[in-house]
């Protein structure tokens, strides 16, 4: 009957394809005028004071960490739930990599065990972080004003990664305000809330930090008057001052995105809408559900479940196998990342973040993005039902 419904899908609509052909009919297919025009929409949206568009959120990561001045020696910390990209960013500047465990409900960065961590290294002299990455998992805000706190106490920068989490907002602060970080950082793959193709974008309200992002997504090259080194030997002149790369988005990126942006809300308000029903019609089975904080609006990118394992640890790959054959596209978001063999290599192991380790052997990804039918949700609900009772 069901066609395979996967776990997310992007959304374009007729003026979504406009907005692009425009930019093929234009003079300019990159380095045009609709990039800014997208930066500044994005950044007025979040109520953030600067926005670098970039060719994907991980590229995005790997410039702010360059632009906080992480590099040899340095450790960057964040949380294992996450996607690689949140720690690979670190080795791309030379620094290392640790993780703090998730907390059992949020599923997101535990502020108590970020605490603890700190006091233990700060108590037996071993390295704090220079940078730390919170994961706003699943579009749920992580504790932003606690963990900025610790930032002041132990002095380490806050890096967002908000690749989830455009659209929501906790205590009505957005996601992306960078209220309480240095810069934030949003995806817009087709599976995130919304999409340019690929693409990404770091917020930041510090001008300084800003000037060298956007330095760093175009070869390290700057031709602004105010910020050369020496004398412009004439209307040619360019500088290269630092080592930077082509992290350029393209306008037909930013034409989609800023066509997309106009929907944030409807998205946002569908996935809720979506998450609050699949609450409804699960909270029967024997499943552990998303929590939201008080405070906390989600942007709901993804809505996971954990299945109760313990007495068959085999369930999870049964309840997986059986929805996949049944063309329900679950995903595991995520493996933990310390897990993965390039992290094993470095030396992380099996126990060394045991919530996050648990959490991977129980956690769901239902199909979730705004075109999702309630009957394409009634047919996920009932065979996970069926599975479960089995
Ligand atoms: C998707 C994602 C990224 C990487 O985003 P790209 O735009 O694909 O580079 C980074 N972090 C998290 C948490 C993500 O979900």
């Amino acid at each position: 009957m069901q066609k395979y419904i996967p776990y997310g899908r992007q959304d374009i609509s007729e003026a979504d394809i406009n907005a692009v052909v425009e930019v093929l009919r234009s003079d300019l297919l990159t380095q045009g005028p609709v990039v800014p025009a997208f930066e500044q929409a994005v950044a007025h949206k979040v109520d953030a004071r600067h926005a670098i568009a970039v060719n994907s959120a991980t590229s995005a990561l790997h410039i702010a960490c360059l632009a906080l001045g992480l590099g040899q020696g340095d450790w960057l910390w964040t949380t294992p739930n996450t996607f690689v990209a949140s720690a690979n960013c670190a080795r791309y500047c030379g620094a290392n990599v640790d993780f703090v465990d998730i907390d059992s409900q949020t599923w997101n960065l535990s502020v108590p065990a970020l605490a603890a961590k700190l006091q233990h290294h700060r108590n037996e002299g071993k390295p704090l972080p220079k940078v730390l990455v919170p994961v706003h998992f699943s579009g749920q805000p992580t504790e932003q004003e606690k963990i900025w706190e610790l930032a002041q106490e132990f002095g380490f920068k806050v890096l967002e990664d908000a690749s989830h989490g455009i659209g929501a907002s906790s205590s009505g602060e957005p996601v992306g305000s960078c209220r309480w970080s240095a810069i934030t950082v949003f995806s817009f793959h087709p599976v995130k809330i919304i999409t340019s193709g690929e693409g990404g974008m770091a917020l930041t309200n510090d001008e300084e930090l800003a000037c060298k992002m956007s330095i760093l997504r175009m070869h390290g090259i700057t031709r602004e008057l105010s910020r050369l080194e020496r004398e412009a030997s004439g209307p040619w002149y360019y500088e290269q001052q630092t080592l930077g790369f082509n992290y350029r988005m393209t306008d037909l990126q930013a034409a989609l995105g800023l066509s997309q942006l106009d929907r944030l809300e409807k998205y946002v308000i569908r996935r809720n809408q979506l998450a609050t029903r699949y609450d409804e019609l699960l909270k029967d089975l024997s499943l552990q559900q998303p929590t939201i904080q008080p405070d906390n609006r989600s942007s709901f990118h993804l809505y996971v479940v954990r299945l109760p394992t313990r007495e068959n640890p085999n369930k999870h790959r049964q309840v997986f196998e059986a929805l996949r054959q049944a063309g329900i596209g679950v995903n595991l978001h995520y493996m933990p990342v310390h897990l993965q063999p390039d992290y094993c290599r470095l030396g992380f192991s099996e126990g060394m973040f045991p919530e996050a380790e648990a959490y991977g052997k129980e956690a769901i990804s239902l199909p979730l993005f705004p075109k999702l039918t309630e009957d394409q949700q009634d047919c996920v609900v009932n065979h996970l039902q069926k599975l479960i009772n089995d």
